[in-house]
């Protein structure tokens, strides 16, 4: 059995991110340095991001975002690339379109794009993907417990 692994990056003084397995975004933690407590932040595998209540601690963050995760399966996303927009080629992510994700990213060519996507894609929801011919949405995350949705622009 492969146990799964867990990561703490830190960016900065003020924020981190968990990543499992070296690849899924899992959370976040915002942890200002005049702050007395870390805000949390769940990411699910479709991308979607959960507040989740603050915790007095990164420790404490870390686990309850472990926690969360082990409700969820983290896949890459299935995406297509091709499609022609008026602002060039761009990326089709069934998955980050259920979530509401916009992958704003366009190429001029498809070469480009196909070079390109996967790591576009990562960087702008936080998952792995795998280029396909028919790519199917994994569908949106139900919120882990003790969680909502956030779209507070700080937390994204
Ligand atoms: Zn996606």
């Amino acid at each position: 059995m492969n146990l799964p692994k867990y990561t703490r990056f830190q960016y900065g003084h003020d924020e981190s991110r968990i990543f499992l397995d070296d690849a899924h975004v899992i959370g976040i933690l915002d942890h200002p340095r005049e702050d007395s407590e870390v805000r949390v932040t769940f990411c699910g595998p479709s991308g979607t991001r959960f507040a989740m209540p603050a915790v007095e601690d990164i420790t404490g963050g870390v686990s309850s975002i472990i926690t969360a995760s082990l409700h969820y399966d983290y896949r890459a996303h299935e995406i297509a690339i091709g499609y022609v927009s008026a602002r060039g080629y761009g990326v089709c992510c069934p998955t980050c379109h259920t979530a509401g994700t916009v992958l704003s990213r366009f190429y001029d060519c498809p070469f480009e794009a196909q070079e390109r996507a996967v790591a576009d894609h990562e960087d702008l929801c936080g998952q792995p993907a795998v280029v396909v011919a028919k790519p199917v949405s994994r569908g949106p995350d139900r919120p882990p417990p003790n969680a909502w949705p956030t779209e507070d622009p700080d937390r994204s």
